[in-house]
């Protein structure tokens, strides 16, 4: 034990990755397992992406080291993008684009934490954010008061008794699909601004919000330059492209010249063929976003209305935006079925019935399990007949 070091001893394990590999050990022996337990979609990537990626790989874009924060085309395409969705004009320099949006993440805790600084964020929060800031020996804390449904307040923050070096805000957020409103937004970067604490925005579902509801960019409300606000986002989840692993900050160019320092060392640059797709993802058509967006809202509307019908379950709100239910298990089911906790409900629906949800546990919030709607419609039916069928007959 001891051969390995202190900060990875402190690292819990995945919990959303957990649940993930019991379900495809148990599928490829031959269990009929639905796995509502991951964070991406089903849809596969759209093609006039994956062409972009092929003929880079046919015209030899692939024996070099691009930058390290990606190449300038890319850059720019990613900049171009943020001004047409959010109005505020980006430059090149105010991009660096990572190995998926987590290495952006890991990178910016890296450049800004240090040993016992304070990292707030949101009750529950998305895992990696408490395991990176733990890997650089910060100090996580994550609030949410009950009335706000998970959402992180700035009456939460004045209550603090040590000013956060950074704020962790996640949305739409993971794993409840709340959305921010374009007041509380505001609020929280001008308090972070104004109490001179680095805030990253987390936008990585900002293009999924259903329902005609509104996202807002805090790129929208603010200049970058000169600001401690970072946006992070990637095309993982909006294009469905989690495997060719592309994300990216955008930040004043100071901060991005440091993440650059450390990510050279880290992946010398994200992968050349990844970055050829994803040019053609944030440049190309962009109705194989809308189209996408869709279906979602169709599975978020039809899995809402069967959810709320099953007794011992229930939603605080309706989710606006991402692809995750977070569904609180009401006590007296658990009593009823003699468990202890939702990772006990989540193991014994898993054993008994074979679907996959990893429980609150995992997000810092015991209680509830999350629930991914990234799955085709049908799948989706049956997990929910399923989980009726377990509960019914607890
Ligand atoms: N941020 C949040 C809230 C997420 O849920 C995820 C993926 O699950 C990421 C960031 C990272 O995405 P990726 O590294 O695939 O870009």
């Amino acid at each position: 034990e001891e051969e390995f070091t202190e900060r990875s001893q402190k690292v819990q394990p995945s919990a959303t990755l957990a649940v993930s590999k019991k379900a495809k050990e148990m599928a490829s022996a031959g269990y009929d397992v639905i796995n509502l337990g991951t964070g991406e979609p089903d849809f596969v990537t759209p093609k006039n992406i994956a062409q972009a990626a092929i003929s880079a790989i046919e015209s030899g874009k692939t024996s070099f080291y691009t930058p390290v924060g990606g190449t300038p085309e890319l850059r720019s395409g990613i900049a171009n993008l943020a001004k047409k969705l959010t109005g505020q004009a980006i430059t090149a320099n105010q991009v660096t684009v990572t190995s998926g949006a987590k290495m952006a993440l890991y990178a910016l805790v890296q450049i800004l934490v240090n040993p016992g600084d304070l990292v707030v964020s949101a009750k529950p929060y998305w895992v990696s954010y408490a395991e990176q800031v733990n890997l650089a020996g910060g100090l996580f804390e994550a609030f949410s008061d009950d009335s706000s449904a998970g959402k992180l307040t700035v009456g939460a923050l004045n209550q603090l008794k040590q000013t956060p070096k950074l704020i962790i805000l996640n949305n739409p957020t993971n794993p409840s699909g709340i959305l921010y409103t374009k007041d509380e937004v505001q609020a929280l970067l001008d308090w972070a601004l104004e109490h001179g604490s680095f805030i990253i925005v987390d936008e990585i579902y900002g293009r999924l919000v259903y329902n005609n509801a509104v996202f807002t960019s805090a790129l929208s409300l603010k200049a970058i330059a000169g600001s401690r606000i970072i946006v992070v986002d990637g095309v993982s989840k909006s294009y469905s492209m989690t495997g060719w692993r592309m994300g990216w900050a955008i930040a004043d160019e100071t901060v991005i010249q440091n993440m650059n320092k450390v990510l050279g060392h880290m992946t010398s640059n994200p992968s050349a063929v990844s970055q050829a797709a994803a040019l053609e993802a944030v440049s190309g058509d962009q109705s194989v976003v809308e189209e996408m967006r869709r279906k979602f809202e169709g599975r978020l509307n039809s899995t809402f209305e069967r959810i709320e019908k099953i007794d011992g379950i229930k939603l605080a709100e309706k989710p606006e935006g991402a692809f995750y239910f977070f569904i609180q298990i009401e006590d007296w089911l658990l009593q009823k079925m003699k468990l202890d906790s939702s990772a006990a409900f989540a193991e014994k629906l898993l054993d008994d019935e074979y679907v996959a949800l990893p429980a609150g546990e995992g997000f810092g919030m015991p209680g509830y399990l999350r629930l991914s709607y990234a799955k085709d419609q049908a799948s989706l039916d049956k997990a929910l007949d399923r989980i009726e069928h377990f509960i019914h007959n607890a």
